[in-house]
């Protein structure tokens, strides 16, 4: 319990640092006087906006730099996106359009809408190009883990065996004309945790640009996405945090201007059992937590939902074969290695720098 306490404040602490490492402290508390005025005028401002939220499993928090005065509504607005797609995307949540596929698992197809059928899609498509290192049928054995819960702990070798044989991308079923999701076995099971916190991300960044936000942070855990750049003079300074358990650092920086920078990481959710730590990212072919040298990962595309599945596949991958999907998809990514030294392919205009 304390242990949970702890890693939770730990977490807070986390996202805190990286945010004031990378922006101004100037803030803005308006009134509901000032806020009705600015409903009626479009008028940009510049001090920053800030809200937090707790949605998917992660701390949320959003920064506008350059944005017209957001209403309470229009802040409503925002994170009525992330809970939306997390009532229906989230395998924890038993009444989601995922859960229902995984409860018609080996029985019946189930019709979905249209953007859990089209993550689905993509989540098999990054499936077969990572030859299974992310797999989103990877829920046979995040359910027996159950890492991030009261529950968590190391399942039983039997029951791991059985899972991994669940594990496996083609028998999504997908039919485009009926929107229809089926998983062939019984027993099978989605989970987008590897994904869906990307794609929300891609939404409310949409969402925040139709609006006139012009420039903006948005920190949803190791998804960071940044609007425009941070002033005339220069793009945002990105800062990837130091895969260590235990206290937060900033492992390097880079620049980064309209796009998403995805990290995923051994450091992010983890418990320890009988004296060995157990974390969240699993290997679906020894339906185990990776511990192949890779500690942590990032990416850098324009769309974070891909960026987020290819941050926790290329951890996956160990390094051999991380570095291969990284030139061959001419990706820019950095990888982060236990004893360590890093990787990366960013660039030169990004300034990739160590910090020390
Ligand atoms: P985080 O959610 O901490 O940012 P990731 O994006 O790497 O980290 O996602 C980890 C989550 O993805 C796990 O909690 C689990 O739900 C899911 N997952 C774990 N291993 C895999 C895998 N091999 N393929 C696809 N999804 C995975
Ligand atoms: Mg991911």
């Amino acid at each position: 319990m304390i242990n949970k306490l702890f890693k939770s404040l730990f977490f807070v602490f986390i996202i805190s640092v990286l945010l004031t490492s990378c922006v101004d402290k100037k803030e803005v508390t308006s009134t509901s006087e000032e806020k009705n005025k600015s409903q009626q005028s479009e008028e940009i401002i510049s001090e920053i906006q800030q809200r937090e939220t707790f949605a998917l499993n992660t701390i949320i928090k959003i920064q506008l730099h350059e944005a017209p005065e957001f209403s309470d509504q229009d802040w409503e607005q925002t994170f009525a996106i992330l809970s939306d797609i997390e009532a229906r995307m989230s395998a924890h949540i038993d009444t989601s359009e995922v859960s229902e596929i995984n409860k018609n698992a080996g029985i019946q197809a189930v019709k979905v809408s249209d953007d859990v059928f089209n993550i689905i899609k993509r989540a098999k498509e990054v499936a077969e190009e990572t030859d299974g290192a992310f797999d989103p049928t990877i829920g046979a054995l995040t359910k027996l883990w159950q890492i991030g819960t009261e529950d968590e702990h190391v399942p039983s070798q039997k029951e791991l065996d059985q899972a991994i044989k669940k594990v496996d991308y083609n028998k999504i079923i997908l039919d485009e004309k009926t929107y229809e999701v089926f998983l062939e076995e019984d027993g099978m099971s989605i989970d987008l945790g590897g994904i869906a916190k990307g794609y929300s991300a891609d939404e409310v960044f949409a969402f925040l640009k139709s609006k006139g936000v012009t420039r903006a942070i948005l920190d949803f855990g190791g998804n960071i996405v940044v609007i425009g750049a941070k002033d005339e003079a220069s793009d945002w300074r990105v800062g990837v945090r130091k895969p260590d358990r235990m206290q937060f650092s900033v492992f390097a920086s880079f620049y980064a201007n309209d796009e998403a920078v995805v990290s995923s990481g051994d450091y992010e959710r983890f418990f320890e059992e009988d004296g060995v730590i157990y974390h969240h990212i699993i290997n679906p072919f020894t339906g185990y937590p990776t511990d192949n040298g890779i500690r942590g990962a990032s990416v850098i595309l324009k769309s974070s939902m891909q960026a987020d599945a290819y941050a926790t596949a290329l951890i996956v991958m160990g390094k051999e074969k991380a570095i291969d999907f990284i030139q061959k998809k001419g990706l820019e990514a950095a990888l982060i290695y236990s004893d360590m030294s890093s990787f990366h392919t960013f660039e030169d205009e990004r300034d990739f720098r160590l910090e020390k």
